[in-house]
Formats: structure tokens, C-alpha cells, sequence
């Protein structure tokens, strides 16, 4: 193991039967990296402090989320030239001096994030600087989800569409239910084109104003087929040069996962480019697909409406016809 990343181990989560469940060691940790180290601590000061408003759209609803701190995420520069020269935050050589983290089963470190959109709001980084792609981390995305239980929702973002690191493999464990979309979208009667594999089922819907593909089971291997051949077809129709756009949440309860996945066609919308009268800055990534939307800027908080975030998501969400085509796609 790596000096750097020695000595930054609070404790330790091997999975092994006699092993503290995980969501148990992680209060220490954030309780401990709140006094030991000060951005976090404005960070949760600040989130104290956030407003939040609810809007209801058509069909679904979302909480507004003004939050200051954000502005370094939401308004990340995000060019390849840019990444590629600056120090990775996420590499163990490059965490501020007191920051700590939980060493998760040899292959993930457990970071507070210094930034909270939630209480709690876990950053789970790859011990290595491996790119951030899906698919070789499917597997432990499903277990890491099992091991947060049901408390706690796992969240992936991929490069291009709400990670702040692209360049370094990372998900994010929030409460579970503290997104709107998570009880909207479990409203069965709303979704369609159900699949079944073995042992795990999906379904798709547009009903909360956005594409979103649920795939449920309690059989590993089936939820991973289901999920691998969603994401084939994803990539296939939306006509993705990589690993297609997507934000993904699973939750793990009953011995069971839940799983949504978002397609995306577009990143951040067009308002979040215009003039400077008209700009609103909303970058959409996991939080905002799941109904929190959160603005830094106060005008923005003040101005948007239900009819805005309607269109937003309309623009960076594949239409139904395209959702349609992706499910058709799913063998
Ligand atoms: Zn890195």
C-alpha cells in the first residue's frame, strides 16, 4: 500500500462477517473530519444554512436547493485541457493535509465530501486513478450498495454528465429517500415495457418529466445482465462515441436492489450558457436527476420556476420516443 494512502486510513471495512457494518463506522468519521478538518466543518456549517423550496412540476416534483458552496461543482470548468493539468482532488497524495477517509474492502476509500448537498454526503473513491466508466465498477457499485444498506442511496455520475472528477473512478452514498424521484419513480403503475431476467426486473418511464430505466431484483447476476444491456442500448440509440451518459442510483433493502438510471442526452442545459440577463446556473448531475436541484446563486434560486425546470430537463433527458427505442433495444 502506498504511504500516502496509509496514512490516511481512519478505519477499515474489509466485509468480512465480524466487520462493523459500514454505515456504522461512518458517523466516527465525519464527526472526527468535522473538528480535524475546517472546510468540511463550513461545509456542514454552511449546509445549515441552505434554503430550500419545492416546486411542483407536471407530474413530479423537485426541492430547490440554494447552496453557496456549490458554485465550485456546479460551476466547474470541465474542459479535457483543464482536468488533465490540474492536481486530481480525489488522489490520496492530493487530500488536504487532515482529510480521512474508511479504506472500503482494499479498493474504495469513504471521503466526507467538503461540499454537502446532504447530511450525510459520502464521496466513495477509488483508491487508484482509474478513469470514471461504469462498467468495470458495476460489481462493486451493487456491493457497496449492499454494505450502505437500506439507509443509504449510491449514486454514479458518469464523466460527461455530473462528475466533478472524470478523470478519477467515484460514486456518492446520500440518504436514502431524501430525492423526490425516489418515491415517484416507485409508483408502479406509471411505468412500462417491463423485462424480466433472471431474478430482476425493469421497467422504464418518463412520468416524472424525465427518462428514467428502474431495474429491480435480488439475484446479483441478474440485476448485473439487466443493467450491462441497458446501458449496451443506451449507448446503442442515444449513439454514444464511450460509455453513454448516465446517472445512476441503487438503494439495497429486503436483500434486494432498487436500481434508476438515468439517460441523458446533454449535460448542462442551454440557460446555463446564455447572457448573463437570462443565465441560470443549474448543472445537472445525480442530485438534480433525483429532484434536488441545486442552485449556488441566489437569483437563480429566487427565479426559477416550474416551467424552467420542466424544460431543463426536457433538454438534457432522452425524449419518449428515445426512451421507447432504448427499451426496445433491452433483449
Ligand atoms: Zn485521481
Amino acid at each position: 500500500m502506498a504511504p500516502e494512502l496509509a496514512d490516511r486510513i481512519f478505519d477499515s471495512f474489509s466485509g468480512a462477517s465480524d466487520s462493523a457494518p459500514l454505515p456504522d463506522l461512518c458517523p466516527p468519521l465525519l464527526a472526527e473530519q468535522k473538528i480535524a478538518w475546517k472546510e468540511l466543518g463550513e461545509g456542514y456549517a454552511g449546509l445549515q444554512a441552505v434554503r430550500v423550496r419545492e416546486l411542483q412540476c407536471n407530474g413530479f416534483s423537485v426541492k430547490l436547493q440554494y447552496n453557496p458552496k456549490r458554485i465550485a461543482s456546479t460551476g466547474a470548468n470541465l474542459e479535457p485541457g483543464y482536468i488533465e493539468k490540474r492536481p486530481c482532488f480525489l488522489c490520496p497524495q492530493n487530500l488536504p493535509a487532515t482529510q480521512k477517509g474508511i479504506l472500503y474492502r482494499g479498493e474504495f476509500f469513504v471521503l466526507c465530501n467538503p461540499a454537502p448537498i446532504f447530511n450525510p454526503h459520502y464521496t466513495i473513491s477509488n483508491t487508484g486513478h482509474l478513469p470514471q466508466l461504469f462498467a468495470a465498477a458495476l460489481p462493486s457499485f451493487l456491493q457497496l450498495a449492499a454494505d450502505f444498506g437500506e439507509r443509504f442511496t449510491i449514486l454514479y455520475n458518469g464523466a460527461a454528465c455530473g462528475a466533478s472528477a472524470p478523470d478519477h473512478l467515484h460514486f456518492q452514498a446520500v440518504p436514502a429517500g431524501s430525492m423526490p424521484v425516489e418515491d415517484d419513480l416507485c409508483q408502479t403503475q406509471k411505468r412500462h415495457l417491463v423485462k424480466q431476467g433472471n431474478d430482476a426486473f425493469l421497467s422504464g418511464t418518463r412520468s416524472t418529466g424525465r427518462a428514467a430505466i428502474i431495474i429491480e431484483g435480488k439475484n446479483r447476476a441478474g440485476m448485473e445482465d439487466l443493467l450491462k444491456k441497458a446501458m449496451a442500448a443506451t449507448k446503442k440509440i442515444l449513439a454514444a462515441p464511450g460509455e453513454p451518459m448516465v446517472n445512476i442510483f441503487c438503494t439495497y433493502r429486503d436483500a434486494g436492489w432498487r436500481l434508476f438510471l438515468f439517460p441523458r442526452r446533454k449535460h448542462r442545459p442551454d440557460i446555463y450558457f446564455a447572457g448573463e440577463e437570462e443565465k441560470i446556473l443549474v448543472s445537472p448531475g445525480a442530485a438534480e436527476m433525483g429532484g434536488v436541484v441545486v442552485t449556488p446563486r441566489e437569483q437563480d434560486y429566487r427565479r426559477l420556476d416550474a416551467a424552467t425546470i420542466e424544460s431543463i430537463f426536457n433538454e438534457v433527458s432522452p425524449d419518449q420516443e428515445s426512451l421507447n427505442r432504448i427499451l426496445d433495444e433491452i433483449p
